[in-house]
């Protein structure tokens, strides 16, 4: 744990959220005050979709913005929260048409288009676990999962679902296959067999459909992003609402009658966590844009629409940082109030450079998709340790702990672990009960994560437990020699591995990516190391730095280290389903 840039020092916000004491707001924390602001249903239920859409119909706030898409062709629509009611009515009365009830796994797998939204807001209102999937799967990804989940009901789209075409075929369980052709985007009829959307909708009533969940049934699945291992169904349950509520409150500032963009998509956690739930309970107006990543195009939406909470990741912030700062000036990106970032460490270098390009700190913050919300997070109120994930929300007893269970000092690295109970945890890893079951330890919930807390509180973020380097008796936490690696001005990533080593049982190696304009020449890795051994004790610093084209990533964006390994060391690629191709 090095402090590489200084205390960012923040002023407590006038209004809510007030969080300036947060360890006093820890201390008389109570999990009771968030769930008397959701609505409930009548006879104590708890529903996701009903919280973040039909309760603000109870309040006076049906005709609110909702939702302001962007097609990826440039089209725009506008939905209000009661026309997503009306949406979600359908879709759930559409599922009872078609028998399909309660715990029936409904899969998604479809671009951001509205309708997206509507199909797992219906779901959840139906009873049903709403299992969305990331739409630049190809057809093994999408295979596993379906038939992993035994989906009874498959929502998508012509041309992805041409893409996966052998693979329904053949999935006893899925009984239905229902196909949205947005805005008559695919000329020709749909496959033999295959449900319209539009026809079913048009033809399902509007009326509110009968919502009967506790907070105790299963809401959605999400499947991990694959970084470690093969991916894992997380399951979750509609009492996800209360941690998700609060944190879009605390953690990302969201007040009601913000414009929020998440560019999260709906296949990974942050999407659906982020990008429909907590935002709709927290009645703000999302922006939903379907186009992929392009730095003009992202400033361009913040300035269109005036953003002002944003939510993203660490690898898209570092494609923005690689085409400078000129970029971002020559668009007006004044309505910005905060900017947060999640899915991976938020090198140092990137929270200060998001003062330099919005006036503001990029905020960090960690969870998973086992958490289910945000569990440590640096607040809009409280001073950036850049470099720190922050510190744990109220209402959530997070530590470091040994492999033992057994609580660490401040300064000591360990287990990242929280103690079980947080509102939004995973209830199973779907038809893994004995993978979930090992993940707890002494009464901790052990995230698979190595991380260390300060004296103050804050957490430190060092590595996946398994990427974790052992040089001659000191461990490494990759995190920290990437850091230092894309301080230097060539460097646009760098992804640390350990590699075995007779003597040393494993030395550090870098791997880097360049920034536009530089060559890949011996000159430049010899000053890289130089300048690694700059920044990093001796035993840290990188014994070879080899400089690639790329680096490999999951297809949201995560550094696959366990891949630069297996290749360094010529072994099996081991599961590569979420692995983003060129
Ligand atoms: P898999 O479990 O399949 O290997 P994954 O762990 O990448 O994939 P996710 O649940 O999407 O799947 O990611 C959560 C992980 O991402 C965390 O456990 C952590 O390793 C990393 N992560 C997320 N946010 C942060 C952060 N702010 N700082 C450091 N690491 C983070
Ligand atoms: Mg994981």
């Amino acid at each position: 744990m090095t402090m590489s840039h200084p205390t960012i020092r923040k002023e407590a916000p006038a209004s809510p959220p007030n969080l300036a004491d947060y360890d006093a707001a820890r201390a008389s924390f109570d999990w009771a005050e968030v769930e008397r602001e959701l609505a409930w249903l009548p006879g104590g239920g708890l529903n996701i979709a009903y919280e973040a859409i039909d309760r603000h119909m109870r309040d006076g706030h049906g005709a609110a913005a909702a939702m302001l898409w962007e097609g990826k062709n440039g089209e725009t629509e506008s939905y209000s929260y009661d026309d997503l009611r009306r949406l979600t009515n359908r879709f759930a009365n559409l599922l009872a048409n078609l028998g399909v009830g309660k715990g029936d796994r409904v899969f998604t797998f479809m671009e951001r288009v509205p309708e997206h939204y509507a199909a797992i807001f219906g779901a959840l209102k139906a009873g049903c676990i709403a299992g969305p999937l990331f739409s630049a799967f190809g057809p093994d990804p999408v295979r596993d999962r379906l038939e992993d989940s035994g989906a009874s009901v498959l929502v998508t789209q012509p041309d992805l679902r041409e893409r996966v075409a052998g693979v329904i075929a053949n999935l006893p369980e899925l009984k239905h296959v229902v196909v949205l052709n947005k805005n008559g985007r695919f000329p020709g009829p749909l496959a033999p067999g295959d449900l319209d959307f539009a026809a079913l909708m048009e033809a399902a009533p509007e009326d509110d459909p009968p919502i009967a969940t506790t907070r105790d049934d299963f809401s959605i699945m999400h499947y991990t992003s694959g970084t470690t291992g093969k991916p894992k169904g997380a399951v979750h349950r509609h009492n996800s609402v209360i941690q998700q509520h609060l944190t879009g409150k605390w953690a990302l500032d969201l007040r009601p009658g913000d414009v929020y963009w998440c560019t999260a998509d709906p296949g990974w956690v942050t999407g659906t966590s982020y990008g429909m739930i907590a935002p709709w309970t927290n009645r703000v107006t999302q922006v939903v844009y379907e186009g992929g990543f392009s730095a003009r195009r992202w400033y361009e939406t913040i300035q269109r629409y005036r953003v002002e909470v944003w939510y993203t990741a660490p690898t898209a912030v570092r494609m923005l940082m690689k085409q400078g700062l000129d970029l971002p000036r020559s668009f007006d990106l004044s309505s910005l109030r905060h900017v947060a970032s999640v899915g991976e460490p938020l090198n140092p270098e990137a929270v200060v450079w998001g003062q330099q390009a919005f006036g503001m700190p990029i905020h960090d913050n960690w969870w998973q998709t086992e958490t289910g919300a945000i569990m440590i997070a640096n607040y809009p109120c409280a001073d950036i340790k850049p470099g720190s994930m922050g510190k744990p929300l109220p209402g959530i007893k997070a530590a470091i702990v040994d492999n033992d269970g057994e609580r660490l000092p401040p300064g000591r690295s360990g287990n990242l672990a929280a103690r079980p109970g947080w509102p939004s945890m995973f209830q199973t890893y779907w038809r893994q009960e004995e993978r979930y079951e090992s993940r707890f330890v002494n009464g901790w919930y052990f995230s698979g994560d190595e991380a260390e807390q300060d004296e103050d509180g804050y957490f430190w973020f060092i590595g996946r437990t398994d990427d974790v380097i052992n040089t001659a008796g000191h461990l490494v936490g990759p995190f920290e020699v990437e850091s230092a690696l894309i301080e230097h001005p060539a460097v646009a990533e760098a992804g640390v591995i350990g590699k075995p080593d007779p003597v040393a049982m494993e030395v550090v190696k870098a791997f880097v990516s360049l920034k536009e304009g530089y060559e890949a020449t011996d000159d430049l890795r010899r000053e890289l190391m130089g300048f690694a051994r700059g920044k990093l004790a001796a035993a840290v610093a990188p014994r070879e730095i080899e400089i690639i084209a790329g680096l490999p990533k999951t297809r949201s964006g995560k550094i696959m280290r366990r891949l630069l390994k297996a290749r360094e060391l010529g072994l099996p690629e081991g599961d590569t389903s979420t692995l983003e191709e060129d």
